[in-house]
């Protein structure tokens, strides 16, 4: 009998498939993982399938396409205010997953400490451990999920090697204000704390805020990978395209990870997206897009008996079940599914200790008719 040692002995197959999953076996509408339901722009399609029939189908050079990489820094520089030299500090990935493992596999040693804000995205935590790093998590409290950053200072070790933040956040929809960034600055001042910035939702912030990014601020930019994904900017999250941003220092270590990880990424669809974002200038109406969706599912859950939660950034809404029921919330989940043909993320699954709120999470990156299909059969409950 061949004895194999699992690195990761407390993982199981991650909640986003096994919702999706049990949505397709029951038919049910899935507002569980997070991908849009409606289609996908043709012209979009039509510059991806020009590139693979003008014969781009081969290797890409490892850090991803100039033309991509010069168009990812420019759109940072405008945005941010931010240099990133596309030759060594700009880097496209496999999806915002890959951003994500890679930076921390070309940082992270053996007994490094993380913090992570929970409830957290779910492949943050596996991959530290993997790494071999110790996993500090900072739980954050409904219905704010609002940060106390002299309770973070406390979780500081000679070991903190990493903070992760995400914001726009997946899966509460809270975001980090200025204040919170400066605190941030002044906390990590004279340490060498490394920052993982999660901001695949860089562009679906609403009620006129402005995204806070990491590379806003030069006292964290030196220190940070900023990551983002074009599946959420482009509607495609199947398409599995991200990229990372870093200081050369930085970025030096990511793509020694990255070159034995996937070595380049699919070169058509590089070719594709960076012709098209040449005269589509999607990331300026994005939140105005995904507002009207969150304004509408919002109103519709108004005649449920579901509490909202605030969601100021995000495709998710978070909702409070607890007048409807005590069960916790992945049975909850389940019963949604099987006798009201309804998927929801529950928010436990977001948090090292399980912690069981009563909350699901709903995806309204959708179109309208099935938000309204949804909340019709919520209405039931
Ligand atoms: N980070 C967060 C917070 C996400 O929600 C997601 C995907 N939904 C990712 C990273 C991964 O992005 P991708 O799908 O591009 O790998
Ligand atoms: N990021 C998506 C979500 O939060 C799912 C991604 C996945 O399935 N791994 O729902």
């Amino acid at each position: 009998m061949i004895s194999i040692n699992s690195k990761l002995p407390t993982v199981g197959i991650n909640i986003f498939s096994v919702m999706s999953k049990l949505a397709q076996e029951n038919n049910a509408i899935n507002l569980s993982q997070g991908f849009p339901d409606y289609p996908t722009d043709p012209k979009l399609i039509d510059f991806v399938t020009k590139a693979m029939k003008d014969g781009h189908n081969q290797y890409a050079p490892m850090p991803g396409l100039p033309v991509l990489r010069e168009f990812i820094a420019e759109k940072a520089n405008s945005l941010y205010n931010a240099n990133y030299d596309p030759e060594t500090e700009v880097t496209v990935t496999a999806g915002g997953t890959e951003a994500i493992f890679t930076a921390l596999a070309s940082v992270i040693n053996p007994g490094d400490e993380v913090i992570i804000f929970e409830p957290a995205y779910d492949c943050y935590s596996p991959t530290v451990k993997l790494l071999g790093g110790l996993v500090k998590p900072f739980e954050l409290h409904a219905p704010d999920y609002a940060i106390d950053w002299e309770m973070v200072k406390k979780l500081f070790t000679a070991n903190t090697r990493l903070i992760i933040l995400n914001s726009p956040q997946n899966p509460t929809g809270s975001i980090l204000s200025k204040p919170d960034i400066e605190a941030l600055i002044k906390l990590i001042k004279n340490t060498d704390i490394l920052i993982l910035s999660d901001e695949v939702y860089e562009h679906i912030i609403f009620d006129g805020e402005q995204h806070q990014s990491v590379a806003l601020y030069p006292e964290l930019q030196e220190r940070s990978f900023v990551v983002a994904s074009f599946g959420k900017l482009l509607h495609t999250t199947g398409w599995k395209l991200g990229y990372c941003l870093a200081p050369a220092k930085l970025m030096t270590e990511f793509r020694k990870v990255h070159q034995f990880n996937v070595f380049s990424v699919n070169t058509p669809m590089q070719l594709g997206v960076a012709n098209y974002l040449k005269s589509e200038k999607v990331h300026e109406t994005l939140s105005s897009f995904f507002e009207q969706k969150r304004d509408l599912f919002r109103s519709l859950i108004t005649e449920t008996k579901f509490k909202l939660l605030p969601c100021k950034g995000s495709y998710f809404q978070c909702v409070d079940y607890s007048t409807i029921s005590d069960e916790h919330d992945l049975d909850f989940a389940k019963r949604l599914v099987t006798e009201f043909g309804v998927a929801g993320i529950p928010v436990s699954a977001f948090y090292t200790k399980n912690k069981a709120d009563k909350i699901l999470r709903f995806c309204f990156a959708k179109e309208q008719r099935t938000l309204e299909k949804a909340v019709e059969r919520l209405m039931k409950i």
